[in-house]
């Protein structure tokens, strides 16, 4: 099933794309929980975290080397940020198609909610 990061990947549905190669593609979320609020998400249709396979072992690995170059690019590298991964229904995943969130410019809490 296609989903809206699918669209946003064909470019059929426009996003504030901060950083794009052949793997992966990141862009501002719509609705950000921080000052920084960037997702990164595979170019390839994977549900989520739970139906990666071995076969994504580099791809994965590119997504979070990834994700720390765009925290340094945005300025958030030094002071903190947190990446989250929200997998399946408890997890908390509203579109499948898996994505890292890229949280920064503010102090994180914990327990997340
Ligand atoms: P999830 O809850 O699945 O982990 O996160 C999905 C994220 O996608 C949410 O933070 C939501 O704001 C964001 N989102 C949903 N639709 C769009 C969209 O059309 N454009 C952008 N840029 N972000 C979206």
């Amino acid at each position: 099933m296609s989903t809206i990061f699918k669209k946003i990947i064909d470019k059929e549905i426009p996003a504030d794309i901060v950083y794009e190669d052949d793997l992966c593609l990141a862009f501002n979320d719509i609705d950000p929980q921080a000052p920084v609020h960037v997702l990164i998400i595979p170019k390839k249709e994977i549900s989520s975290l739970a139906e990666a396979g071995e076969e994504n072992r580099d791809l994965l690995g590119h997504m979070l080397l990834i994700a720390s170059q765009i925290a340094r690019d945005l300025g958030v590298s030094e002071s903190g940020y947190r990446l989250v991964l929200n997998t399946n229904k408890e997890g908390g995943q509203e579109v499948e198609h898996m994505h890292i969130h890229l949280l920064g410019g503010r102090q994180m809490e914990w327990p997340p909610g």
